[in-house]
């Protein structure tokens, strides 16, 4: 139970009085229990068929590709990019699961911290005809800790870079070194966010409203897994944003890992 209590006093200011209100957590408890083993479950369940979906389609794309039908082969590999986004939700989902349980694991190893970085702008690049620049990445930084969870940030960071601003050309992601810990930030010239939206939208399930959610899909769980996972690293994640203008995610995290996970 959560109990708030409110004193009422005299005009000498002695307590006469409590008002107080129980209200009974233990059932809303009980709901968010429910949820996440749902969410879960459900998230489980669905990954089984769409890893051979996604195994079938690629076969079948190679297949049409070596017999020259093009034609079908581009057809199967625009199957292919949307299994490929169903599989990014579902694990989404499933990384939201295992950090409301306490379950996320880390494994930390020494890594290019650049190559990593490099790695994660080709493989947006591939799909966005945006320019994505790249500034101050000459420095060689040996990093120790979980390089797939730092790719899963960066990744999320330039996506929404890309998707949230669709009239300019160009995203830049700044990379500094700092000696004991790095720095990435993401600048992007869009839709921006409000101040008072800043606040939120590192929470689960967070989306701005207004923004015309339709044209921006999205579940609203990247940049909370972001944060979790900054968070996890000892490290800071924030925003500056403004409406119209454009928005500006940086984290920073030490470069290594003291804490085996
Ligand atoms: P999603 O993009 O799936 O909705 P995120 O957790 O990545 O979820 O982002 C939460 C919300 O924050 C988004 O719905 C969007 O409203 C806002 N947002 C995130 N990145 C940007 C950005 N670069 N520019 C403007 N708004 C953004």
């Amino acid at each position: 139970y959560l109990v708030r209590a409110l004193p009422l006093k005299d005009i000498e200011g002695k307590i006469v009085k409590w008002y107080g209100t129980n209200t009974d957590v233990h059932h809303q408890k009980e709901l968010e229990q429910q949820k996440d083993n749902f969410l879960g479950i459900a998230s489980h369940e669905l990954k089984t068929p769409v890893t051979s979906l996604k195994a079938y389609a690629q076969v079948m794309e190679a297949m049409f590709k070596r017999s020259g039908d093009l034609k079908n082969a581009d057809l199967l590999g625009k199957m292919n990019k949307q299994v490929d986004r169903l599989t990014s939700l579902i694990k989404d989902l499933l990384d939201v699961t295992k950090i409301n349980a306490g379950r996320l694991q880390f494994n930390n190893a020494g890594f290019d911290f650049n190559e990593m970085v490099e790695e994660v702008i080709e493989d947006v690049q591939r799909t966005s005809s945006k320019h994505i620049i790249v500034k101050k990445l000459n420095f060689n930084k040996e990093i120790f800790g979980d390089r797939e969870r730092i790719c899963q940030v960066v990744t999320n960071l330039l996506t929404n870079a890309v998707k949230y601003s669709p009239d300019a050309n160009e995203v830049i992601i700044y990379t500094e070194d700092h000696n004991t810990t790095v720095q990435v930030c993401v600048q992007d010239f869009g839709i921006g966010i409000s101040k008072e939206k800043t606040d939120h939208v590192f929470e689960q399930f967070y989306r701005v409203s207004g923004n015309k959610e339709h044209t921006f899909p999205g579940l609203g769980l990247g940049l909370y897994i972001s944060s979790e996972i900054v968070k996890r690293l000892n490290g800071r994640i924030w925003v500056n944003s403004v409406v119209n203008k454009g928005s500006t995610f940086c984290f920073s995290i030490p470069v290594r890992q003291e804490i085996p996970f």
